[in-house]
């Protein structure tokens, strides 16, 4: 099964950033109308409180004078606005119980609503209905005078301030509705023209197949956020065309070395049934096609070596193993093959290390190099098996007086099917060998170095991280 990735956002950027930008404009725009309301409302009434103020105190100091020149005094507070009936400017002082000393003109034969409850010295704003039971903003300031309890009362209409706060309110009511569109309208053109490098940028990814993996995105002048993301983008497209290249790379090279026993197989059975043949050239036509289908079937199990190992996830078994026991038994194998070769062959280190890993693929790996050890080596030569513990990792060393590698070719020979050069090794090989020890040292989180000296011998370790020594 593909590895699949998880999308988050289920609808597209722009429907998200449209829902966004609505939600925030609405709370930004009802979150200033109101405050603009209510700051001007409060802004009114207080400069209507402090007018009324003034107009209370004024009045309590004509409470000072004589009560002959009192009347005069007031005669002459009492123009304007408070000598018209009605006007929406009144005052009124009030005796003790509520008996009506004095009062504006504009009052007429009506008063002020008069409450006996509230407390002396402390003047108090309240909203009232007017003797035309029009709305009012009513001061009261009760004093307490040698003559006794009298309460000063000053009130204005709110009606034009009412107009005012209501006309101000449908202004804005008209107003942000339509800045509120304009918003979203110009909010919806910038996403539009943000998102619009990504749209040629996923229409222009869309055009890459299998078929042309060698081009590549445009990244020059491009925004800086989507140059990122054409960058990661051209570089997995550059990973995959290496692999593509290899994977084709691999095929062919498998079908290269697949045709020669094929071929050689094709033309005896053809040179063969032309006549009739005596039994021992039958015998040896049929010596060499067994010959080459066991190579064959060599380079086949290697071939799905590979693939094997490739595969995501690999096949490999994870266990506790002792690293020198797995040397042995690739010791115990191979020491008839050293053998036939004339080759010495040892094998010594420490014995505690333990490591996790698949045994058999193990096997495998130390085995094809001690393989191509004997196998690149000489008669009377020496191959040395060692193991040591190192900090947080335990080497493998794989030592040979062999026909060593070339310094130029040291990084190449773990490259599928590369073989250095034919005629150096007495035995023919698939050069699938090291590519497949990389891979199974590399799926152990392992790594390998080679020195090696043309004529004197190569050295191959292998680290591998240690699971306890
Ligand atoms: P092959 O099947 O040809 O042995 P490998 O992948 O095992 O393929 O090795 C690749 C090449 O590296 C070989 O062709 C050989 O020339 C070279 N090589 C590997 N090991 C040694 C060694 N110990 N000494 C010299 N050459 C070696």
């Amino acid at each position: 099964m593909p590895k699949s990735v998880r999308f988050t956002w289920a609808c597209s950027i722009k429907v998200k950033l449209l829902l966004w930008l609505l939600f925030i404009l609405s709370i930004t725009f009802a979150a200033t109308g109101l405050f603009l309301y209510y700051e001007l409302k409060k802004i009114v009434i207080g400069s209507i409180d402090s007018h009324l103020h003034s107009e209370t105190q004024f009045l309590a100091s004509l409470l000072e004078v004589e009560r002959d020149e009192l009347e005069w005094e007031l005669k002459e507070a009492s123009v304007g606005e408070y000598s018209i009936p009605f006007s929406g400017h009144y005052y009124q002082i009030v005796l003790g119980e509520g008996e009506v000393l004095v009062k504006s003109p504009s009052l007429a034969d009506r008063s002020l609503p008069f409450s006996i409850e509230s407390p002396l010295d402390i003047p108090h704003y309240e909203n009232a209905s007017g003797p035309r039971g029009e709305p009012l903003r009513l001061m009261n300031l009760p004093l307490q005078l040698p003559t006794g309890k009298v309460t000063i009362q000053a009130a204005e209409g709110l009606k034009d301030s009412y107009d005012l706060i209501n006309s101000f309110r449908n202004t804005i009511l008209m107003v942000f509705p339509g800045v509120f569109i304009l918003s979203v309208v110009g909010g919806l053109l910038i996403t539009g023209l943000s998102l619009r490098p990504i749209e040629v940028f996923s229409r222009r990814v869309g055009t890459i197949t299998e078929r042309n993996l060698n081009e590549r995105v445009d990244t020059e002048g491009v925004d800086k956020e989507l140059r990122q993301l054409a960058t990661s983008f051209n570089r997995t497209l550059e990973r995959l065309e290496d692999s593509f290249l290899r994977q084709r790379q691999f095929f062919s090279n498998a079908s290269h070395e697949l045709r020669t026993p094929v071929s050689v197989i094709k033309s005896q059975c053809e040179v063969t049934l032309k006549k009739e043949r005596s039994f021992t050239e039958y015998q040896e036509v049929l010596k060499t096609i067994h010959e080459m289908v066991t190579r064959m079937s060599g380079l086949i199990e290697r071939i799905l070596e590979v693939s094997r190992l490739d595969m995501p996830g690999g096949v490999l078994r994870q266990e506790n193993l002792n690293l020198m026991g797995i040397l042995e038994d690739v010791y115990k194998l191979i020491a008839p093959l050293a053998e036939g070769h004339q080759i010495g062959i040892s094998l010594k280190g420490e014995k505690g290390a333990v490591i996790l890993g698949d045994r058999e693929r193990l096997i495998e790996l130390f085995t094809n190099i001690v393989d191509n050890a004997i196998k690149y080596n000489q008669p009377g030569g020496r191959v040395e098996m060692g193991l040591e513990t190192l900090k947080g990792e335990v080497v493998v060393i794989i030592m040979d007086t062999g026909i060593g590698i070339p310094k130029n070719e040291v990084d190449r020979i773990f490259d599928r099917f590369y073989r250095i050069d034919t005629s150096r090794g007495r035995v023919a090989g698939s050069g699938l060998g090291l590519s497949i020890v990389r891979a199974i040292a590399e799926a152990h989180q392992g790594r390998i170095e080679v020195k090696s000296e043309v004529g004197k011998g190569s050295i191959f370790k292998v680290y591998l991280p240690v699971y306890c020594s």
